[in-house]
């Protein structure tokens, strides 16, 4: 018998899942994807190093994961930034030093300071307006506004960046999980329950908990099946609608 299920194996998920699993209860974790981690995905067929596709770095020394990356013994190492980064300006990739030289940059260099002493909420967007950004420095000044919570300019607040801490986290500390930061996710979710690469698209309570555990992962296979022939046949009536 489970007595919980969670949906998604990213960091947040195992976390709840290793949660509910220490006070006694049995736990599922339905996974989308046919990996744990979410937007932790370290990848290793690419060079002898683990290269982060999602998340890279723990920022500043009282992070809140740090407690769970000591607990699962793992190796950090410090990353000093600017030195070592590479980043894309305008469609040319260089090293981020050589791109700071650039006096055309020089102008985006207070953003983040700007964005503390912002008043009323407004958008990235509006912000980069109302400071007269231009050229390389608004290429800079978007990346650095959207780099840190996900959404386009117009998505992102300035008061949001401000409540999430963007400042101390984009000038503290960097450190990297020397072997790769899944190792994370992998030490969290250890010894739940998973079922990886089924997507939970909203079958009814009632029908999950009548079935028995080997049935439920059936009927979400299958839910999940009938959802997406549903979604089809709807854009294929949509389609001839307009058609017509
Ligand atoms: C490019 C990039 C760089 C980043 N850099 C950093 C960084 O340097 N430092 C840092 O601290 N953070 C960074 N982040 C943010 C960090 O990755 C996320 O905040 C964190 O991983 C979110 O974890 P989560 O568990 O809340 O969500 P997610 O990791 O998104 O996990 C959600 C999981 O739920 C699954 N799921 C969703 N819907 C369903 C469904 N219907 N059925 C089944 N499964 C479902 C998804 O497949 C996914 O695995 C970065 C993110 C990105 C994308």
């Amino acid at each position: 018998m489970t007595d919980a299920v969670v949906i998604g194996a990213g960091v947040a998920g195992v976390a709840a899942g290793r949660a509910l699993a220490r006070r006694g209860l049995s736990v599922v974790v339905v996974e989308g994807r046919d990996r744990i981690g979410g937007r932790v995905h370290s990848v290793r067929d690419f060079c002898g190093a683990p290269i982060e596709g999602g998340a890279e770095y723990v920022h500043t020394g009282d992070a809140q994961i740090w407690p769970e990356i000591h607990a699962a013994g793992l190796a950090v190492r410090p990353c000093p930034l600017v030195r070592n980064s590479m980043f894309n300006l305008g469609g040319r990739t260089r090293w981020l030093p050589w791109i700071l030289m650039h006096p055309g940059v020089w102008p985006s260099f207070p953003i983040l300071r700007q964005i503390r002493r912002a008043g009323p909420d407004e958008s990235a967007r509006q912000f980069i307006e109302r400071h007269g950004y231009r050229g390389q420095a608004r290429i800079m000044a978007e990346m650095t506004l959207t780099a840190h919570l996900p959404g386009s300019v117009d998505e992102v607040g300035v008061r949001g960046l401000v409540e999430d801490r963007v400042l101390s986290i984009e000038t503290g500390s960097y450190h990297r999980v020397a072997d790769g930061y899944d190792r994370l996710p992998e030490h969290i979710g250890a010894g739940l329950s998973r079922m990886r690469g089924v997507e939970w698209t909203g079958i009814s309570r009632q029908r999950f908990l009548a079935c028995d555990f080997r049935r439920r992962t059936d009927a979400i296979a299958r839910y999940a099946a009938a959802d997406r022939n549903r979604r089809r046949h709807d854009t294929d009536q949509d389609a001839r609608r307009i058609a017509v």
